[in-house]
């Protein structure tokens, strides 16, 4: 009976630690900034969280803030075809290139998005970024697979 028990608290440090890396929280200012340059998303993840936060004032009509990952090299055509889908948080319906992506908030808002690490590879080019027009510029960062 002993050994049964340290086997459920093992069980339940193990998940703890678990979640805890399998999510991360971002946050986004009213200056078109991320506050984090890059995102590690570990494959031993079968699914991974964004918590995006957006610290600054402006409301999401003017300074709207997302987190979208793809593959680099699909990161601007992504952008380009999202420009004119303001009713789908910038982001072109059923566009399959999108591995993940959040709804665009305001200022003093919260949001999150959940994903599968399925079908990402270690060690592949992804960037995360924000899909508000004029914004990848400057808000746009790098994911990290790793095993
Ligand atoms: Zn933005």
């Amino acid at each position: 009976m002993k050994k049964l028990l340290l086997t459920v608290a093992l069980g339940f440090a193990g998940s703890f630690a678990y979640a805890a890396d399998c999510a991360v929280d971002l946050s986004a200012n009213d200056a078109m900034q991320y506050d984090l340059k890059e995102i590690t998303v570990p494959k031993s993840c079968k699914e991974f969280t964004i918590n995006l936060k957006h610290i600054g004032k402006l409301p999401a009509v003017s300074m709207g803030h997302n987190v979208v990952i793809s593959k680099a090299a699909d990161k601007m055509p992504i952008v380009s075809d999202g420009m004119t889908a303001k009713d789908t948080d910038y982001v072109k319906p059923g566009d399959t290139r999108v591995i993940a992506a959040s709804k665009v908030i305001g200022g003093g808002e919260s949001t999150s998005v959940k994903f599968s690490t399925e079908g990402l590879e270690t060690g592949g080019d992804y960037d995360f970024f924000c899909s508000f027009p004029g914004h990848v510029a400057l808000m746009s960062g790098k994911v990290i697979v790793k095993e």
